[in-house]
């Protein structure tokens, strides 16, 4: 089976919290309301669900920061251990036979948690934790996983590579000027 899907999911729930606060969708129950039908166990989400959510957010983030595979993983079993795992399939005429990690009974946030911890297994073991990033540009917090050839990748998205690399033209520029202007 391919978990490719929910790791997808763990990278696009880390980066909703590099949103502006007005944007953040882990601080209202209509934006966690907002979240795909199949990763929230379907529409029972709750007030109480958002403040643990934000703590499994920051857990999955810190996997992305991490600097060993060693380190990734300790951060990685924070979340597991909290997941309480139930893995059962379920059909349905849409999606035909699908695999659904929690309980019908669990809080929205254990869904949550269940699915993005176990794309974040996904992800660890299959690429490894030096092609898990966190974008360069200053002020930005999204985080990648590098498919570059090279592994190479700092940059979310060529947007914030873009804005990075203009404004080091401009620096090398401003110091070339300030170099031709001044007296020997
Ligand atoms: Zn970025």
């Amino acid at each position: 089976m391919d978990f490719s899907e929910f790791g997808d999911w763990a990278i696009a729930l880390v980066n909703t919290r590099a949103d502006d606060d007005a944007r953040d969708p882990l601080l209202t129950l209509h934006g966690l309301k907002s979240f795909p039908y199949e990763l929230t166990g379907g529409g029972r989400a709750q007030t109480s669900d958002l403040i643990p959510l934000r703590i499994v957010r920051e857990q999955l983030a810190k996997v992305f920061e991490a600097q060993t595979s060693n380190e990734a993983a300790s951060h990685l079993n924070q979340v597991l251990r909290n997941c309480e795992f139930q893995p059962h399939l379920v059909y349905s005429v849409d999606q035909g036979l699908h695999l659904q990690v929690a309980s019908d009974r669990a809080p929205t946030w254990r869904w949550i948690a269940a699915a993005c911890g176990l794309g974040m297994v996904s992800l660890l073991m299959d690429h490894g934790a030096q092609r898990l990033g966190v974008c360069a540009s200053p002020g930005c917090r999204r985080v990648f996983l590098d498919r570059s050839r090279a592994g190479n990748r700092q940059f979310c998205s060529v947007a914030c590579g873009n804005r990075v690399h203009a404004s080091a033209f401009r620096e090398r520029r401003r110091t070339l000027n300030h170099q031709v202007v001044s007296p020997r």
